[in-house]
């Protein structure tokens, strides 16, 4: 077994649906960055990359790359996890906190749950996604940004 750890903070836009996940969900504008922002899918990839020791998103991704400018994430999770499988590793779980004070996000749990395993090739049990407010303290809290942390459990492939 191997664990990594992961962590993202992204800028709310001011226009723009917000991805999170892999979903959009309405009510809050796009978070700002270089792909389409997803910072919850940004720091599992951290926590996946962590695991496999396999370094950071920007070491595999570097912002700036023409070629993923406002890519999906959900393709750049889809990449890593097949780097990940690659290495002979197999996603165990993974679990994630989302920290925002907007939008409400409990009602798109379940479907950012389902969006994330099926890039994982995991089943949904395999994905734990909570999210949490930062009781209007410091950016977070005053709605000025999003952020993520995930934690991710590899096991070794048999061979
Ligand atoms: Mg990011």
């Amino acid at each position: 077994m191997r664990i990594g750890i992961g962590y993202d903070i992204h800028r709310f836009r001011e226009s723009g649906t917000l991805r999170l996940g892999g979903i959009e969900v309405p009510d809050a504008p796009q978070l700002d960055g270089h792909s389409d922002g997803d910072g919850l899918i940004h720091a599992i990839i951290d926590a996946l990359l962590g695991a496999a020791g396999e370094g950071d998103i920007g070491r595999h991704f570097p912002p700036g790359d023409p070629s993923t400018e406002g890519i999906d994430s959900r393709e750049l999770l889809t990449r890593v996890v097949r780097l990940v499988v690659s290495r002979g590793y197999r996603v165990h779980n993974i679990d994630a906190t989302v920290v925002a004070e907007r939008p409400r996000l409990a009602t798109h749990l379940p479907a950012m749950r389902d969006s994330l395993a099926r890039c994982l090739g995991v089943p949904a049990s395999s994905v734990n996604v909570k999210a949490t407010t930062n009781e209007r303290l410091d950016a977070l809290g005053t709605g000025e940004a999003l952020a993520a942390m995930a934690v991710a459990l590899l096991e070794e492939e048999v061979p």
